[in-house]
């Protein structure tokens, strides 16, 4: 089976004359898997996407996660589109901006003051400052396998190479990318996820120096590697007991993983948090909050904050319409969200089973991953660096033809959208149980 790709081959060969490598992010590039080009998409709407050679597929990428309404939802687009005639920005206040505050405040349980930005990227400096300023400590805490966003201080430690790395304990700092002066990331510490007696080592001999500790509360940058059991609540004691800021980048798991997003999930509330994606139902809208005690030093000045176009009315519409959505019905759209990607989860898993391959599953309904690993389970970055992301490669690329589309590695999150019917599913199911039996008559499971 192979798909027709002409006219994506023909827009990349002219995208690569005019933008560095033909896309505007690393995730969209054929360094990230997308060979020998990526598609280009005429559109999207609701769980499908469209490619501009006439190809469709059930949408598993969702945007990197943003779409959890579902592409280009009306509500969404509507109230947006009604909104803008209003003019996209003044550099002055407007009421739907308290408005959207408050439902954040309402639903994130660490939100008592919380602020706007466009990116995961920007809002997660914000919270890092924040951290340092409140405690007046300079060390930050990372995990392994973390992604935080591209910019200096936090593009290091995602994906290093293992061979580079000393033993298990010590976390070497490997940039993404050259171009970053090492003093951009020193006052940075690697941890290993789900490791309780390295955190608790770590912030007993260095909690006075440490300002604040960063995760993200189901590591979901290097596979979907959920925190054990305790994991985040260990976190939570050790923190406050070292006098540290715990900080959870809630940019993927924010309303993702429910209204409450991963900490009403998981029980356990950080000082700060910042989020994006989801809670923008596909446009750029980035937040970020937490205790008023330490969000308040932006109020003074204490703490800087600018961004010409934070919290304009597309992305306050945007953000107003999709937690409408998401309200009602007290999370019907969760239930039902968890409820496909639970028997897309369980589907699959009946076909490794009895195809008795050696995969994994993990994640929950809204966002999980498929390892093909010889463990039973991924617990941090080093487990997920055994899973053979060439046979997920393959397994991938062979789902595309049959209309199903998910990321390529490293990550190959399954992203899951309140668009996505039982049909999907089913026809999704089909597809992989061919794909599982083609490639064992290949000899490639
Ligand atoms: N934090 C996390 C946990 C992320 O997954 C990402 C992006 N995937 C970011 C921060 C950066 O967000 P953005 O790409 O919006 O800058």
């Amino acid at each position: 089976m192979t798909l027709r790709t002409e006219k994506s081959k023909k827009l990349f060969e002219r995208a690569k004359k005019s933008i560095p490598g033909g896309v505007s992010s690393a995730s969209r590039s054929t360094l990230e898997g997308y060979t020998p080009y990526p598609l280009y998409i005429e559109r999207a709407e609701g769980s499908k996407l469209y490619d501009v050679d006439g190809n469709v597929y059930i949408d598993y990428l969702q945007a990197l996660g943003p779409t959890l309404v579902g592409n280009a939802n009306p509500r969404v687009i509507d109230f947006v589109c009604e909104q803008i005639k209003k003019g996209s920005t003044y550099g002055l206040p407007f009421e739907l901006q308290i408005e959207v505050a408050e439902k954040l405040i309402r639903h994130v349980p660490c939100f008592e003051r919380v602020s706007f930005m466009n990116s995961g990227t920007e809002v997660v400096q914000m919270v890092l400052r924040l951290a340092r300023a409140y405690t007046k400590k300079n060390i930050i805490a990372k995990f392994e396998g973390a992604y935080h966003g591209w910019v200096d201080n936090v593009a290091h430690s995602v994906h290093p190479p293992l061979d580079l790395n000393g033993p298990d304990m010590v976390q070497e700092k490997q940039t993404i990318g050259t171009g970053i002066p090492r003093n951009a990331f020193e006052d940075f510490m690697v941890l290993p996820w789900n490791d309780v007696e390295a955190l608790e080592t770590a912030l007993k001999q260095h909690g006075d120096k440490i300002a604040g500790l960063i995760l993200d509360p189901c590591m979901c940058n290097s596979g979907v590697i959920p925190p054990d059991e305790g994991f985040l609540q260990k976190a939570r004691d050790l923190t406050k007991k070292h006098g540290v800021v715990l900080i959870f980048d809630e940019v993927i798991t924010g309303f993702r993983l429910g209204l409450h997003s991963a900490q009403g999930k998981f029980g356990v509330t950080p000082d700060l948090t910042s989020l994006a994606k989801a809670v923008g139902g596909g446009f750029p809208v980035a937040a970020y909050g937490g205790r008023a005690e330490i969000m308040d030093l932006i109020a003074d000045g204490t703490v800087f904050r600018a961004g010409t176009v934070n919290a304009n009315r597309m992305a306050m519409a945007a953000a107003h319409a999709t937690l409408e959505i998401l309200e009602e019905d007290e999370g019907k759209v969760y239930r039902e969200i968890y409820r496909i990607g639970e028997k897309l989860m369980q589907g699959i898993q009946a076909i490794i089973d009895r195809e008795q391959i050696r995969a994994i599953i993990q994640g929950f309904g809204p966002m999980f991953q498929v390892h093909f690993t010889p463990l039973d389970r991924i617990c941090n970055y080093r487990d997920y660096c055994r899973s053979d992301l060439d046979t997920y490669m393959i397994f991938r690329n062979k789902l595309m033809p049959r209309g199903i589309f998910l990321r390529p590695a490293h990550f190959g999150e399954v992203y899951i959208s309140a668009a996505h019917s039982d049909e999907d599913i089913d026809k999704t199911l089909e597809a992989v149980d061919d794909v599982i039996k083609e490639m064992k008559k290949e000899n490639l499971l």
